[in-house]
């Protein structure tokens, strides 16, 4: 599919043709008036619960996962929201330490304390009304505003 170009020749970013306008002001990608040149991070969409009587196979993205039985729940586990892809399990258990509380609200669900991985990607973020908040304003490792794409 690509053709052979000389070494010093780049491909044209779509980002930096939107910037270039035909004579007369019209420009050259219908639709590209609507578009800024980059998006602009957004947070992830609302989490739901999904009740399960066992830990899930596969996790989907922005769901948490309630383990539990007969109205007692376990531990809840989600894929971590900095996209590390790693499986994130909280104890609710009041017996066993760190503990998680889990609160339901019509807006999605609120986990407390905050979470904090102590390995791989060192997220630290609070679950309230089925929204994301970093607690340092970004995600980790996030040097800009790459972490949502
Ligand atoms: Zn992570």
């Amino acid at each position: 599919m690509t053709k052979d170009l000389p070494m010093n020749q780049v491909v044209p970013d779509r980002r930096v043709l939107r910037s270039l306008r035909l004579p007369g002001g019209t420009n050259e990608f219908p639709g590209a008036e609507n578009e800024r040149e980059l998006p602009a991070p957004r947070p992830p969409p609302a989490y739901t619960i999904v009740r399960v009587t066992e830990d899930p196979d596969e996790l989907l993205p922005q769901t948490l996962y309630a383990v539990g039985e007969g109205g007692h729940l376990w531990h809840v586990v989600l894929v971590c929201p900095c996209s590390c892809g790693a499986t994130i399990a909280l104890n609710l258990l009041p017996d066993d330490s760190p503990r998680w509380t889990l609160h339901e609200h019509p807006g999605g669900p609120t986990l407390s304390p905050s979470v904090w991985r102590t390995a791989g990607c060192k997220s630290h973020f609070i679950l309230r009304r089925g929204e994301i908040i970093w607690c340092h304003g970004r995600a980790p490792g996030d040097v800009r505003d790459s972490e949502y794409r």
